[in-house]
């Protein structure tokens, strides 16, 4: 949060910011809702009065103000009417979009700084559908050469991202709990194990794979200090003093927001992927961290981007972002993957769908595929190609935790009546399944002559 802005606006932009911090606040809340095991807080305890704040204007955390003249890649490629779909039915929830973007028939006006009145862009639409591809940096699967049959993935470049740290950083990034004396869960070591055995199963089938880390260590050079001024400043436009507060908010920006914003600068910049898998468990709140209690709560949900709410869209970056993600089509082939991705996760795990309560201000469901919504988190907004995130599993429920204990395994071990994969293999063939029945699905698949 580095807005420059002149002298004379300083009492306007103090109290602007103390709007968006607010709201910065509430997306925190959200984002803490994901993983609600670590925090009293839960998602249906949050106060629906916290969503009232509208900030006119700001960035999203550590997040810098968007060159929008970038967007002239995309004039007259897409129709009004695709515009508006994408808009109104994926990447919303509500009416707040109209505060900052106009339609007409054949153009859009969009606010861009919106600390500076009138500051607009003019997008405009296209008259007729086009055969042609977006401009973007990935290919959609109807878009890649033709595969075979024993490697359908041939040359697709797909980035694993393992959420979270782990390891020595379990602790400070809230993805940690012990039961009893059982060895501790650590979030961050379950995706990275997970993430290995997908990536050496998804070269075997031709892809080209980039696992974001390969440790227990962050890939953020940066650390809680280095963020001290941002936390500061942050703190103190919230009449918040006291240190306790101002370390927390230093370690978030470290190990969440800085960390997730280095990923995906590096992945983008370097990778160019034409999908990016966020792997995380997924877990239930209990009341008392130092004395975690199990529950027989179990579910999966797999996420694509969109549902921003009004106080994201509200901010600068969080919209040209989104704007990015419309004009290049992302949702269609995220959509496509994503109902192949949640239904080889609910047979493999044979767990229910996760269902968000009072969904509207957080996230939408894509109609008729249980355990599919959007949302829209830093994660899957950063990536600049489709994103698939998963939450499969809850850790703090009994035979999850069970499972953890157990570790990794070859073949199967019979778990409560019935022969199992290690967990961190059945979720990791899940997966692979997906991909490959997707791509033999939807991609042009080379058969030699005479076969
Ligand atoms: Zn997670």
């Amino acid at each position: 949060m580095t807005p420059s802005h002149g002298r004379k606006l300083y009492p306007i932009i103090a109290l602007l910011l103390v709007l968006l911090i607010a709201a910065g606040g509430y997306i925190m809340l959200l984002e803490m809702q994901q993983k609600p095991s670590y925090s009293s807080t839960t998602a249906e305890s949050i106060p629906e009065t916290t969503i009232t704040e509208k900030p006119e204007t700001g960035l999203a955390d550590l997040g810098h103000p968007p060159n929008w003249t970038t967007l002239d890649l995309w004039q007259d490629t897409i129709t009004h009417d695709d515009f508006l779909y994408l808009l109104t039915e994926i990447y919303t929830t509500d009416d707040s979009w109209k505060r900052f973007i106009s339609i007409y028939p054949d153009h859009a006006i969009i606010r861009t700084d919106t600390s500076i009145p009138g500051a607009t862009y003019r997008l405009n639409f296209a008259s007729v559908i086009s055969e042609a591809s977006p401009n973007r940096n990935w290919n959609s699967v109807g878009e890649l050469p033709p595969g075979t049959a024993d490697k359908p993935l041939a040359g697709v470049h797909i980035a694993i991202d393992p959420g979270h740290i782990g390891g020595d950083y379990a602790k400070t990034e809230a993805r940690w709990f012990q039961i009893g004396t059982h060895p501790p869960v650590k979030e961050g070591d379950m995706t990275l194990l997970t993430g290995k055995i997908i990536k050496e199963q998804l070269v075997k089938l031709g892809a080209k794979v980039y696992l974001i880390r390969g440790s227990n260590n962050p890939v953020n050079p940066k650390r809680p200090d280095d963020y001290r001024d941002v936390a500061l400043a942050k703190a103190a436009s919230q009449g918040i003093t006291d240190e306790k507060t101002i370390n927390s908010y230093q370690n978030k920006l470290f190990y969440r927001t800085g960390e997730i914003r280095e990923r995906a600068r590096r992945v983008n910049l370097a990778f160019n992927p034409d999908l990016v898998l966020c792997l995380h468990f997924n877990a239930e709140a209990w009341d008392d961290p130092a004395n975690p209690s199990l529950t027989v709560r179990n579910h999966y949900h797999v996420l694509l981007h969109g549902a921003l709410t009004s106080s994201e869209l509200a901010h600068d970056d969080e919209r040209y972002e989104m704007l990015v993600k419309i004009l290049q089509r992302s949702h269609e082939e995220e959509k496509s993957l994503g109902v192949y991705m949640a239904r080889s996760i609910a047979t493999a795990t044979e767990l229910p769908a996760y269902e968000y309560l009072n969904a509207s201000h957080r996230a939408r469901q894509i109609e008729d595929v249980p355990g599919l919504w959007l949302r829209n988190l830093l994660a899957n907004r950063l990536y600049q190609c489709p994103v698939i995130f998963l939450e499969p599993y809850v850790m703090n429920n009994q035979e999850v935790h069970n499972r953890i204990q157990l570790g990794d395994y070859q073949g199967t071990m019979l778990i409560g009546g019935n022969e199992r994969k290690s967990i961190f293999r059945e979720y990791a063939d899940a997966v692979v399944a997906a991909l490959e029945q997707y791509y033999l699905d939807y991609r042009i698949i080379y058969k030699p002559i005479g076969q």
